[in-house]
């Protein structure tokens, strides 16, 4: 069993605070994915439960116990980087057994063990070649079963899939989510991949400037996103954010002869005449039928094929209007000029505050 606690973690950097208060509590198996752009703050984190930084204040407990002030060698840590540092002249085997030789474990346990982490793998074929005679993906892999063999209480991985192609990205990260289903291990892994995130978490914690700005399951940061930075960071394309006034029950959007009914769960928090940052996901509208309830008229400007879907970009109301995107099915009849009119269910319509970027309240109804 391992769990994590960070505790009101801040690190500076000079005058400079990297970490302004985080606060996390990871119970055993869980997937733990520190999402964010660039210099938010993630690497650090991560070098602080490694040990490899220290906080200025603040606590990391690693099962109920303290570990700031610990030598990283003796937290029972793996960390994998995006960057794998094999030994150029070693096999495999020898790579991947390479920290239990140093620390003198005896060939024939270390041998079971490097065959075990291989097994997991599917690289056992490969225990006799050297790294320049493997692929990007199965020097990924090794470095992987480098940190299996010690069997950490705690697996931290750094940006693991950057160095691969988009196909053995796909294909690698598969792999680690088969391997955390039957290790069953605490795992933190840093990325500013979003699909990663949400394919890898079992908790999302998305970072924003030294501060956790919503920590939830991929479902509820999907679904539930607490401020507009977040909705805009998890899908792809990012979800549309139109400006409106609420008026007589209505959403009316800026610019455009349109207007959506305010969905009933907003009834209570939005008022008359408030301005409101109304969030859609391209996924969630579709071309309207004659069933359809909520409906927006557009142009479609550009139209893109992207394979398994339309990617549409579309001017709402008149020339003058916002721009939205919507993702239709492949064979939907639309062309660039066509006139169309877009459905929308209101269970899919987030409403943020235009000033504070935060989520409105949402009431949902009783089951
Ligand atoms: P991320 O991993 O999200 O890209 P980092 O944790 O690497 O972000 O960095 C966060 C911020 O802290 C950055 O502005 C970076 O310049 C700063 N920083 C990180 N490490 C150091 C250091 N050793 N000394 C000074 N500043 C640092």
């Amino acid at each position: 069993m391992s769990t994590l606690d960070i505790r009101d973690v801040h690190k500076s950097y000079g005058r400079t605070e990297t970490l302004k208060g985080i606060d996390i509590s990871l119970a055993h198996g869980e997937f733990l994915v520190l999402l964010g752009p660039s210099g938010c703050g993630k690497s650090t984190l991560l070098n602080i439960i490694a040990g490899l930084a220290e906080p200025t204040s603040g606590d990391v407990l690693i099962d109920g116990r303290s570990v700031v002030g610990m030598h990283p060698k003796n937290r029972d840590i793996s960390m994998v980087f995006q960057s794998y540092a094999l030994y150029p002249n070693l096999t495999v085997r020898r790579n991947i057994g390479f920290g239990l030789e140093m620390r003198k474990v005896p060939a024939a346990e270390r041998e079971k063990a490097v065959l075990e982490a291989a097994k997991l793998l599917q690289i056992e074929a490969l225990l006799d070649r050297k790294p320049a005679q493997l692929s990007g993906g199965q020097r990924q892999r090794v470095a992987i079963g480098r940190a299996l063999v010690r069997k950490p209480r705690l697996f931290l991985f750094d940006e693991p899939l950057s160095n691969l192609d988009a196909k053995l990205r796909l294909e690698t990260r598969t792999e680690l989510k088969r391997l955390h289903q039957m290790l069953n291990t605490t795992i933190v892994y840093v990325t500013h991949d979003q699909v990663e995130a949400m394919t890898l978490a079992t908790r999302i914690a998305v970072m924003r400037d030294g501060r956790i700005e919503q920590l939830g399951t991929p479902k509820e940061i999907y679904d539930r996103p607490a401020t507009r930075y977040v909705a805009g960071f998890v899908g792809a394309p990012p979800m549309n954010m139109l400006d409106a006034v609420a008026k007589g029950g209505r959403l009316v959007l800026a610019d455009a002869d349109t207007s959506l009914p305010l969905p009933v769960a907003f009834q209570a928090s939005v008022g008359d005449g408030q301005a409101v940052t109304v969030g859609m996901r391209p996924e969630a509208l579709h071309v309207a039928d004659s069933t359809s309830g909520s409906t927006l008229g557009t142009t479609a400007e550009v139209i893109e094929l992207t394979g398994p879907e339309i990617v549409a970009t579309l001017r709402l109301g008149g020339a003058a209007g916002q721009r939205i995107v919507a993702c239709l099915p492949p064979r939907t009849p639309i062309g660039e000029g066509d006139p169309c009119r877009l459905a929308v269910d209101p269970d899919t319509i987030h409403l943020f505050d235009p000033e504070s970027g935060r989520s409105l309240e949402r009431v949902e109804a009783a089951p």
